[in-house]
């Protein structure tokens, strides 16, 4: 993202005006194996805020807090990851191996396995951290990020807590 950060909006003018779907996500996470050398192209704290608010425009994000109810993340129960040796995965973010295609169906997997079943039935209930945080309605944590980081899908996310207090700044200033 640090690489992009000033074409981004050519990109975006470019989608629209070829009709073409778009989605933005400007979080860098650390190689599967764990190395963390693509955290170098995160956006440090000045640049998040010279951009948060645009982005967040882009993306329709709106401050609203968040029920105890309301589900972690609703791509994850929609969505998979395969990868090309047929492993798969909750999402490209929560890279904790389900199973494998070649080894038993993509429908056994999705619908019997008992972690995925778990991690889909998150809720902000369940986040002992973040369920009363006062910053949670400008924060975009997700289960997979805050597994990345450490190791508990329930446990907060330091990059999230981070963006969430600049949000915040912004969104406290208009
Ligand atoms: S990740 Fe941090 S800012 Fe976000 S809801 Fe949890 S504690 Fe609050």
């Amino acid at each position: 993202m640090k690489k992009n950060l000033h074409n981004w909006k050519e990109v975006y003018e470019f989608a629209k005006l070829k009709n073409c779907m778009y989605s933005i996500d400007y979080e860098i996470f650390p190689q599967n194996d764990g190395n963390t050398k693509p955290l170098l192209l995160s956006l440090n704290k000045d640049e998040f805020y010279c951009n948060c608010k645009e982005l967040d425009k882009m993306r329709g994000f709106e401050a609203k807090s968040h029920s105890t109810s309301e589900y972690a993340c609703d791509q994850l129960r929609n969505y998979i990851l395969i990868n090309a040796k047929g492993d798969v995965f909750p999402c490209e973010k929560f890279y904790l191996k389900l199973g494998n295609i070649y080894l038993e169906k993509i429908e056994k997997i999705w619908k019997e396995s008992k972690t995925l079943q778990k991690i889909q039935d998150i809720k902000w209930g369940d986040l002992i951290n973040c369920s009363n945080c006062a910053m949670n309605k400008y924060c975009l944590r997700c289960p997979g990020m805050a597994y990345r980081e450490n190791g508990d899908a329930y446990s907060l996310s330091d990059t999230a807590c981070e963006k969430a207090k600049i949000r915040k700044i912004i969104m406290e200033e208009i």
